[in-house]
């Protein structure tokens, strides 16, 4: 995958998508495998907003059982069991436990109900997944296994537990870009830090897009006979910078936070939260917020709190105030972890779409329950432009291929998609024997890209050169980045290329040591370095860096 500018600019594509988070990415790869000539430009690095801040639970959509809504159940299954074949080494199983509580909905007999329903409605939801990723049925415990599970559960009421499972996605951003990396070796032109400032309509119809390459502060036009609009919680602005109508959206600033203790270091634990953002369309239950406790990397998520937000999507952030919000959360329902400021190595931040009623009561957030798939024709906007506001990561597979069907279908046959666009740039160096058990590793980060990385590991002495042990990093990933995955910041590299930085500051030896090696290969002054490592540094504020 190379940043050529020109190669965009010099034919007229099928479609050019606008965003590259997991909804963009996935179109593309969804278009280009169905015979597509696509583009895709990204305004920041691929996969560096909302999506990189998920809590990377794949949701089966057990939940929606409340709602009654069987369909929605059905598309977020199917669409886990998609993003699980599609990457298995980026998802593992996950155990869900929930406590169960007296007779009423939390009780053994309506969870044991609602897996006899989840089961059946979920029956094909291993089909094509190799057997250990394949998700077990959900089950009941009694109450001495979930006390071993959480000794510090205290509440007498508690009857036992119900276990149930989704999948983790374990590096969200490789996710996305592995569906952008396919795309490409199916021919897809895809740019990092390309701003799209409009879209452009001629006769009623879309043309293409004007923008802006960041890297270079120069102006560029794309030529396209459709337009997709995956900028996320951007999409309704940038239609309005285009001059076109653009639906109202309301937003909620999301947030978790990523600590050094565990309730379970095997499963994910859902404690009821008394806070004010409950679900109020629930059909069955009106009951509190979940607050999910995920162990990932040795570490703990927790999440999610909402707020509404009101300002532009640019100005997100999470506050020192919204950290201690969840912490005293996690405290409150979970006395004995007992956490402090100085717990949180890391945490995530972004905007999820608010439903169109909101109750009056202050502090309460109802989120969309429905992504929104726009056929601007439809409304008298411009032919040839899609816009979508989706509302989980999970359901991303299923947008995608309405996306495809909006705009006709598949396009080649399927003979010719095969080989079309997949080519391969010629080898680094000399094809090298690493030991099993470092091979092992870099597939489970790489999945079959593995035994390119490990061409650049072994091109020369120096891209054997570990620059940092645990999290693991070889010199020679670094410069796998930059020449095939677009990595063009320090921030790429640690935050998402490798996922050294995304759980906590690997510390700034290992930056100056990762900044030395780009400098090499994208000839950075003394200033540059610096300035890229305070950039990688400030995504941690405000939390405490260690040394
Ligand atoms: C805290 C939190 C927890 C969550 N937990 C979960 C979970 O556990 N499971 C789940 O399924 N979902 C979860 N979600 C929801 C999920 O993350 C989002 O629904 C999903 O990531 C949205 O993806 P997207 O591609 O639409 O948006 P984004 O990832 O934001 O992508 C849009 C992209 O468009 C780019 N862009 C914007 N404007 C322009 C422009 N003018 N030119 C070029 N590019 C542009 C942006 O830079 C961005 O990269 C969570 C969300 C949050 C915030």
């Amino acid at each position: 995958m190379k940043r050529e500018i020109t190669a965009l600019e010099n034919r007229t594509f099928d479609a050019v998508i606008i965003g590259a988070g997991i909804y963009g990415t996935l179109v593309a790869w969804r278009l280009a495998k169905a015979g597509y000539q696509v583009a895709i430009v990204e305004k920041g690095d691929f996969c560096a907003a909302t999506s990189a801040n998920s809590l990377k639970i794949l949701h089966g959509g057990l939940r929606y059982l409340q709602h009654l809504d069987f369909k929605r159940m059905r598309e977020s299954i199917k669409s886990r069991r998609e993003i699980m074949s599609f990457a298995p080494h980026l998802v593992m199983p996950l155990p869900c436990l929930v406590p169960t509580i007296g007779r009423g909905m939390r009780s053994r007999l309506i969870m044991k109900s609602a897996f006899l329903a989840n089961d059946l409605i979920g029956r094909d939801r291993n089909l094509g997944l190799a057997r250990e990723k394949q998700l077990p049925p959900g089950r009941i415990m009694g109450r001495a296994e979930i006390k071993k599970i959480m000794p510090d559960l205290s509440r007498r009421e508690i009857t036992g537990g119900a276990v149930w499972y989704d999948g983790l996605a374990v590096n969200t951003e490789r996710i996305a870009l592995e569906y952008l990396l396919t795309a490409c070796d199916y021919g897809a032109a895809a740019a990092n830090y390309i701003r799209v400032d409009r879209i452009v309509t001629k006769d009623g119809g879309v043309t293409g897009i004007t923008a802006t390459d960041l890297l270079a502060g120069t102006p560029l036009a794309i030529r396209a006979d459709r337009v997709i609009n995956c900028a996320g919680p951007w999409f309704a602005e940038l239609l309005r910078a285009s001059g076109l109508p653009a639906p109202r959206v309301r937003w909620a600033k999301a947030v978790n936070l990523v600590v050094r203790k565990q309730i379970s270091d095997t499963c994910a634990v859902g404690l009821e939260s008394r806070a004010g953002d409950r679900d109020m369309d629930a059909v069955v239950k009106r009951g509190g917020r979940l607050y999910f406790f995920v162990p990932w990397k040795g570490l703990m998520m927790i999440g999610t709190t909402y707020h509404r937000f009101e300002q532009a999507p640019d100005r997100v952030r999470a506050t020192r105030e919204d950290l201690l919000t969840i912490l005293e959360e996690a405290n409150s329902l979970y006395p004995s972890l007992r956490l402090e400021y100085g717990d949180i190595c890391f945490f995530h931040c972004g905007l999820v779409p608010m439903a169109d009623k909101q109750e009056d009561e202050p502090g309460t957030v109802q989120l969309a329950k429905h992504p929104l798939v726009i056929d601007h024709a439809d409304t008298g906007g411009p032919a040839g432009l899609v816009s979508l506001c989706g509302i989980k990561y999970t359901t991303a597979p299923t947008i995608a291929g309405k996306v495809l069907r909006l705009l006709g279908g598949e396009k080649s046959p399927p003979a010719a998609r095969k080989t079309a666009g997949i080519s391969r740039p010629p080898s680094p160096g000399r094809p090298v024997s690493l030991a099993a058990e470092r091979l092992a590793a870099l597939h489970d980060r790489y999945g079959h890209r593995a035994v390119r990385v490990a061409e650049y590991i072994g091109a020369s002495r120096d891209g054997e050169r570990w620059l940092c042990r645990q999290p693991d990093l070889q010199a020679g990933e670094v410069v796998y980045f930059i020449r095939e995955e677009m990595a063009e910041t320090l921030a790429d590299v640690v935050l998402r290329r490798s996922g050294l930085g995304d759980a906590g500051s690997p510390g700034r030896d290992v930056l100056q040591r990762i900044a030395e090696v780009m400098a090499a290969e994208l000839s950075w002054d003394t200033t540059r370095k610096e300035r890229e490592v305070a950039a990688v540094e400030g995504r941690y504020y405000p939390l405490v860096l260690p040394g």
